[in-house]
């Protein structure tokens, strides 16, 4: 099995070497709205990604209380441009904008994040994690599953991935009741809840493969997953933590941010735009 980190690096190899077979290069736009330090950060790491494997790129940086009317229309303009490939809202938007009505009104053929419903793109996350431990023969059918959350970008699409793989699975919500019955029986679990720390090891059985997609920081400031790692670590065989608990970080963003840059090459060769 290989990591996250390995995976991602290998496909970012493969991604640069067809883009530099291109005469026109693949472009992301990204729209940013006001100056919040999480999407800052966010949008720093698309910028990396795309330079190191050759996608071209502009970064919108939009005043903070832009109004709705006013966002549709700068969208507007990057759907009508033929030379524009994906598009991506940065998350989250000020509160005055509707965030589902403007992801919505990206054209669907550049809406690379895949958020929406008739989108030909599935969503990064989970479509990083599906890809990953598909190249790592992860073996589906058949599998008991577990995903814990039920958002529209994360959780609910991995249940119905999971589902056409032919495993049999679970999703758990903030209402389950005993959630150590549907973690602690099954072969994988994904967390996508947004609780620093939340799961110790008495939620898994030893060789559960554990998938966490939480970004939390813990009381010290420190970027952590839903998963207690270093109690996870301390309890199950060490030798094992890189393959079936996925770190963080270095672990499932890093599919995400990959899987971004997968969707913004296949826009480009979907749309057969190498003139
Ligand atoms: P979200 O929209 O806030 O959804 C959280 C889900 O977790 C909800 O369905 C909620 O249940 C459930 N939940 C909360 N507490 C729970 C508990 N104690 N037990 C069981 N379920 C619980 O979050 P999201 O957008 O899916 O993101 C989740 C986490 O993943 C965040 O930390 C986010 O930063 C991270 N994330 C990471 C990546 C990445 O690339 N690594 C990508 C996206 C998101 P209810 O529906 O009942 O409220």
């Amino acid at each position: 099995m290989i990591s996250c980190e390995q995976y991602a690096a290998m496909v970012k190899v493969v991604l640069r070497r067809n883009i530099k077979l291109l005469d026109r290069k693949p472009h992301l736009v990204i729209i940013q709205v006001g100056d919040n330090p999480a999407s800052n950060s966010y949008v720093k790491g698309k910028i990396k990604d795309c330079e190191e494997v050759g996608i071209e790129y502009n970064v919108l940086k939009c005043d903070k209380y832009i109004s709705e009317v006013g966002l549709l229309g700068v969208i507007d303009t990057y759907n009508k441009n033929k030379f524009v490939d994906g598009i991506i809202v940065q998350l989250p938007l000020p509160d005055h904008l509707d965030a589902d009505k403007i992801t919505n009104h990206i054209a669907k053929e550049k809406d690379v994040d895949g958020f929406r419903a008739d989108s030909p793109f599935d969503p990064c996350t989970p479509k990083g994690i599906i890809d990953w431990l598909e190249y790592n023969y992860y073996p589906f059918e058949g599998s008991r599953a577990t995903v814990v959350g039920r958002s529209k970008i994360v959780g609910k699409p991995l249940v119905n991935m999971l589902i056409d793989r032919g495993a049999t699975v679970t999703c758990c919500n903030s209402k389950t009741i005993d959630l150590h019955l549907y973690t602690s029986t099954v072969d994988l679990v994904i967390s996508a809840i947004g609780k620093p720390k939340f799961f110790d090891h008495t939620y898994f059985m030893e060789y559960t493969t554990i998938i966490d997609v939480g970004i939390n920081r813990d009381e010290n400031g420190k970027l952590c997953g839903d998963v207690d790692r270093e109690d996870v670590l301390h309890h199950f065989d060490e030798d094992f933590m890189d393959v079936y608990v996925t770190p963080v970080p270095k672990g499932v963003g890093l599919l995400t941010r990959v899987t971004l840059l997968k969707n913004v090459y296949d826009a480009y060769m979907m749309g057969g735009k190498d003139e």
